[in-house]
């Protein structure tokens, strides 16, 4: 029956009450017949003591929180209901029962259906049997055979219909749910108690004084299926505990096992509820199991106190029942609702840290002692999981950190196992390179970025296990783009589970460019600047050397004209280097002004025709074309234009110097019949020092270009090439024009 008190329904009195009303019937009624004067009146008080003894010697299981009991009882039943008239019968049954279970301190609505339903079963069972026996010895065994089964039928019926009741579910269910399970116990019981109550009665027909002796047999039948039951309770606990430590050692944090670790010790305990409540996060926290999926709540302070909060204080595992020597976790136990809770304290080394409680418990009822010890190591098996885990959580927490740092540094990371495939590839790897994590990971694809050392020999990378040479620490990769990278890398091994090969990648292509730049600068600087002082050299001192009158008027000029443009040349490379340091410090135009432009190119054809005197150049242009702009810098980017098309374009044909005016801009084009530039030479030539091979011949520093562009866009315009190979090449430098939209007088 349910201890709890709010799920007794009153139909259970009801039902009671009708199973003494019948059993006080069928006493009354068997009083009016009258009574057998000659019946062992002496002995049924010795009976009584028997029968409340056997009544207290019980071995209980519960059925969905129901319990119910094998006892002996119906073992002193027979010989009373064989001795006695029915009215004795039911005055026995009641007055044992009632003693028996005032000694087990059944709870009231319990006690007195329990008390109810035997006086009715031991009525039912007493009349039966007196209306089957005639005498003779057989028809009086099958009496007695028939009114103990009708005993062991009414006690059962009522059984399941108090269940049925309380439940509130079919007798039929329940009959079918409960039948496969207890039917075989019931008829090993009432087997017993016939061939006991047998004996029990021949032993009393030789003599009554053997009477008392029934009670050495029924405590040693009592401890024997004790034993038996403490010995099938236990090891049902114990194998639950092996499941539920088991559960735990699965996964690698063993939270995530909770849910099943708490299912686990639910069912080795047959209890209704399992919570685990621990005090975490500044708070109590509640992972509890109840049949179903496991669910996790949590709640904050303790308000109002709770059973298990409380119970996290008790020194050792313990039992909770309404009747506790506790009287405040009694209470709490009540207050709550359960009818039993077996609690035991999660502790870390001496530290309380937790709860581990079991509610409402079912199955046989084992030893108490063992009962406690499987808690008690279920609940160290809970503490050192949570141990375990608060360990993972600090070591995922570690390794997040780790990889934080990993993946927001702007040097590039990556690990090559012993095979040279890749294991690690951060995020600034896949921006330098332009190659995701995704599509490198666990593959050999190092060899995609095309690694080459200074010299250009590749680099072998995912060879790094064999190659006995140190890796190079400049190392140039081509990216998933086709841009060349350089990288300065450094190497570490490391030698944990597997070999592997760390490899930190700063991204230093900028600095690579600029020492290229200094080493290349240094060397065109050199040559350049020494070209014209070895003529001004050689000119200057044959000059001295020779007598004056020695040289004639037309060598001497010559010489001095020599000199004069060496110093030149000298002077306008030296011009260009201070340009290009002040390009590179960030060119301003704030000082634009219009400007004539064809009055630019004039001049500056003028001053170019001296040095090319067989050399056509014509003048496309209107009058005076003007642009927004330097005069300076205007007539700068044109020389340098029409000399390159002297220089580069052959002798023969003109060179044509065009200006035109369109909507937007004033464009000056300098177009010449030369080689022409290949289509992936165009970007190079404006940059530093680039020139094109094939024309190393011709003087040039390869900076003309450079600075020009500057020049042109620091004006707010453009400069640019079109060209066919073989056929010439178009430069065009294109101006903001002055034009403004023209206000139109309307009348
Ligand atoms: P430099 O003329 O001193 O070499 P520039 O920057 O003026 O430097 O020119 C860079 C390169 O562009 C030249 O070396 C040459 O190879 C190429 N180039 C410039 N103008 C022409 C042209 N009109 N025709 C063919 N190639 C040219």
């Amino acid at each position: 029956m349910s201890e709890k008190p709010p799920a007794v329904p009153r139909s259970v009195g009801g039902l009671t009450l009708l199973l003494l009303l019948g059993a006080l019937a069928v006493g009354i009624a068997d009083m009016l017949l009258g009574l057998d004067k000659d019946a062992p009146w002496f002995a049924l008080p010795v009976f009584a003591a028997i029968g409340s003894a056997s009544g207290y010697f019980i071995i209980q299981y519960r059925y969905r929180g129901e319990v119910n009991a094998s006892d002996l009882f119906e073992a002193v039943l027979l010989p009373v209901i064989w001795l006695y008239p029915p009215v004795a019968v039911v005055a026995f049954a009641l007055v044992a029962q009632a003693v028996a279970e005032g000694l087990r301190r059944n709870e009231s609505v319990k006690a007195r259906f329990n008390v109810a339903s035997m006086s009715a079963a031991a009525a039912a069972g007493s009349v039966v049997a007196s209306l089957v026996r005639d005498g003779s010895p057989v028809r009086d065994v099958i009496a007695l055979a028939l009114g103990m089964g009708t005993v062991s039928v009414v006690n059962q019926t009522a059984f399941l219909a108090v269940i049925s009741l309380v439940q509130r579910r079919s007798l039929r269910t329940v009959a079918r749910e409960l039948g496969p399970a207890v039917i075989p116990v019931w008829t090993m019981t009432w087997l017993g108690n016939v061939c006991l109550g047998t004996l029990f009665l021949a032993a009393y027909s030789a003599t009554p004084a053997t009477l008392p002796l029934f009670v050495v047999p029924l405590a040693l039948l009592y401890a024997a299926g004790r034993g038996y039951t403490t010995e099938q309770t236990n090891r049902a606990r114990l194998e639950g505990l092996q499941r539920a430590t088991h559960a735990l050692g699965e996964p690698v944090d063993p939270r995530e096992a909770l849910g099943r670790f708490l299912n686990e010790v639910r069912q080795s305990f047959e209890a209704e509820v399992v919570d685990l409540v621990t005090c975490e996060e500044g708070g109590w926290v509640r992972y509890r199991v109840a049949g179903g999926a496991p669910g996790r709540t949590q709640f904050g302070p303790v308000e109002p106190p709770s059973l298990a909060v409380a119970a996290s204080q008790l020194e050792r595992a313990d039992r909770i029942t309404p009747a506790s020597t506790d009287v405040t976790l009694g209470r709490l136990l009540r207050a709550e609702g359960w009818r039993d809770c077996v609690a035991a304290p999660v502790r870390i080394k001496d530290e309380t840290v937790g709860v581990l409680c079991a509610y409402n418990r079912g199955g046989l009822e084992g030893f108490e002692e063992g009962e406690l010890a499987v808690m008690e190591a279920l609940a160290a098996e809970a503490a050192s999981a949570m141990q375990r885990s608060d360990l993972v959580e600090a070591i995922l927490e570690e390794r997040r950190k780790l990889s934080d740092i990993v993946e927001s540094t702007s040097d590039g990371i990556f690990t090559l196992g012993a095979d040279g495939s890749i294991r690690t590839w951060n995020t600034a790897m896949a921006n330098i390179t332009g190659y995701e994590a995704a599509s490198m990971l666990h593959a050999q694809r190092i060899g995609l970025l095309r690694p080459r050392d200074e010299s250009t020999n590749d680099v072998l990378l995912e060879r790094w296990v064999d190659s006995g040479t140190a890796l190079p620490a400049r190392v140039q990769v081509r990216t998933r783009q086709g841009a060349s990278r350089w990288l300065d890398c450094s190497y570490t091994t490391s030698d944990g589970e597997e070999r592997l090969l760390v490899v930190v990648a700063r991204d230093i292509t900028q600095m690579h460019e600029v020492d290229r730049l200094k080493a290349d600068f240094v060397s065109i600087v050199s040559h350049e600047l020494r070209t014209p002082i070895a003529p001004i050299k050689g000119f200057a001192s044959t000059l001295l050397q020779a007598e004056a009158d020695q040289l004639d008027e037309a060598t001497r000029r010559m010489a001095l004209e020599s000199i004069l443009r060496q110093s030149q040349r000298l002077e306008s490379l030296i011009m260009n280097l201070l340009e290009v340091s002040k390009i590179e410090r960030g060119t301003k135009a704030s000082d634009v002004v219009p400007v004539d432009v064809v009055a630019g190119c004039r001049r500056v054809i003028e001053e170019l025709r001296p040095a090319w005197p067989k050399r056509t150049i014509e003048l496309e242009a209107d009058d005076s074309v003007v642009a927004i702009g330097r005069e300076l810098w205007i007539d700068q980017i044109v020389t340098n234009l029409l000399s390159n098309a002297l220089k580069y374009a052959p002798e023969g044909v003109p060179v044509v110097l065009r200006v035109q005016t369109g909507a937007d801009a004033v464009r000056v084009s300098v177009i010449d019949r030369g080689p022409g530039i290949p289509e992936h030479e165009r970007s190079r030539i404006f940059e530093r020092f680039e020139r094109l091979h094939q024309h190393d011949m011709q003087a040039g520093t390869g900076l003309g270009l450079y600075i020009s562009r500057h020049l042109a866009e620091a004006m707010g315009g453009t400069l640019s090439v079109e060209s066919t190979v073989g056929q010439g090449s178009t430069f065009t430098l294109a101006l903001r024009t002055t034009k403004r939209p023209r206000l139109v007088a309307v009348s």
